[in-house]
């Protein structure tokens, strides 16, 4: 599903977020940048030791923030490494803390000149966001982005199978 937000594209794929050939990816990343199981262990396995090295010298990043790292050997020339919220229920601070997420990866594009950005379903594994709460906290706050910011031209969720994708769809259709 693809929409587009004054001159932006936003689209919604079915995918693996390491063969994305935008100019930057998203990791959903945790406060010590140590790298993990799920998408994060994805991209480091990918990407080689470079984007830990990196990492290591920015040292952490607070929950809701985002640093950027180079893409190592991926094809995206950068990784934008954002924390999102573990979920506790909801009625913890979650929506804003991964609407924040989002809205400081988008900073970081913005600052670097990046043009096209692939995004994970962020806090939807271990940190268990439910798909429903999340994807339209996250498709709001890139909306919101986008139509403040004709920088970004592209921004693409890459949902990792059919259950993910099909919230975020129908997130999408209600907004
Ligand atoms: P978090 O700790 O923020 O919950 P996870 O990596 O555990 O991060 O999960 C975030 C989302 O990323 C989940 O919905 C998971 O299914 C998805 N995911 C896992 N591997 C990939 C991948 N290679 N590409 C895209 N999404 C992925």
């Amino acid at each position: 599903m693809k929409i587009t937000i004054n001159n932006s594209i936003l689209e919604l794929v079915v995918g693996d977020i390491t063969k994305e050939e935008t100019e930057a990816i998203v990791n959903a990343a945790n406060s010590g940048l140590r790298g993990g199981g799920g998408v994060d262990g994805a991209i480091h396995r990918a990407g080689g030791p470079q984007i830990m090295e990196e990492c290591r010298k920015i040292g952490g990043c607070p929950t809701g923030n985002a640093v950027i790292t180079s893409g190592g050997c991926l094809k995206a020339k950068y990784v934008i490494h954002a924390v999102g919220p573990v979920y506790h229920g909801g009625e913890m601070g979650e929506a804003e803390l991964l609407a924040s997420a989002y809205q400081n990866s988008l900073k970081r594009a913005s600052e670097n000149s990046i043009r096209n950005i692939s995004f994970p379903s962020l806090s939807t594994g271990a940190y268990g966001y439910p798909f429903d709460e999340a994807a339209p906290v996250a498709l709001k706050t890139v909306i919101e982005y986008l139509k403040r910011h004709d920088e970004i031209g592209q921004v693409r969720f890459v949902l990792f199978g059919a259950d993910a994708y099909r919230a975020y769809e129908s997130a999408l259709r209600g907004i």
